[in-house]
């Protein structure tokens, strides 16, 4: 079965690893593009490692032409490691950008699908007020990622997971200054460079906060018309015979 992680759980592991990583490094002014591989080495022990993995005789099993990059979780070995991301210097589609992203969406999968308890269980816990019991991770074993399998749901979390860390919420409202978002496509040019992101990614971000703006406003919009009725009401109250 595949678990459902609601979008404003994986927006706040995102934000609680980024917290944990200022404050290990005891910098609190974020460098930008952030060094991914850095954050997952301080706050996770990952080390990322970069391999031509079309040329690796042990993974025959695996179509490594199609392969962006992999994880080998805790007692995982790749070549005697264990706790590694992989990135596939032999795929056809790598740039800087992408490479990034690709880290950040290994250090997605670790952070969502193979942790249990601590971080993921707080973020979990605020939000949907359940049981901070520790429960099992999702995954177990060696993950290999490929752009066929980008629509199933772990893969679109540990995506959502990547675009959140690379892209802060609180940078770009930083950067707009207040709740429009709107602005900030006239200046997709210069934004992706802040961040070392794609066009796409960006664009993906923007939509995704643009979204949660809404949500935000449409619940405030509620408890407006609804303390707006009661007023309403008291008035007309007071006017009846
Ligand atoms: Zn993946």
């Amino acid at each position: 079965m595949v678990e459902f992680i609601p979008k404003q759980v994986i927006q706040k592991v995102a934000e609680q690893d980024l917290w944990r990583y200022r404050s290990y490094t005891g910098d609190f002014n974020l460098e930008f593009p952030l060094n991914v591989g850095d954050v997952f080495q301080c706050i996770f022990g990952l080390q990322t490692d970069f391999i031509d993995l079309t040329q690796e005789e042990s993974l025959k099993g695996v179509s490594t032409q199609n392969t962006w990059g992999g994880l080998y979780p805790e007692k995982c070995f790749f070549q005697g490691k264990d706790k590694v991301i992989l990135i596939n210097t032999g795929y056809t589609g790598m740039t800087e950008e992408f490479c990034r992203f690709a880290i950040a969406h290994a250090g997605g999968h670790y952070a969502l699908h193979y942790r249990a308890g601590g971080a993921f269980n707080a973020g979990w816990d605020d939000i949907l007020r359940v049981s901070s019991e520790p429960t099992t991770p999702l995954l177990c074993g060696p993950l290999f990622c490929n752009p066929l399998e980008i629509h199933h749901p772990l893969e679109i979390q540990a995506s959502y997971y990547a675009a959140a860390i690379l892209v802060p919420r609180g940078e770009i409202f930083r950067l707009t200054g207040g709740p429009n978002l709107l602005d900030l496509y006239h200046h997709e040019n210069e934004l992706c460079h802040k961040f070392g992101v794609s066009r796409q990614i960006l664009e993906l971000r923007l939509q995704h906060l643009e979204a949660e703006l809404e949500a935000d406003r449409r619940s405030n919009q509620r408890f407006y018309s609804l303390s707006e009725f009661a007023k309403n009401l008291e008035s007309i109250e007071k006017l009846a015979p």
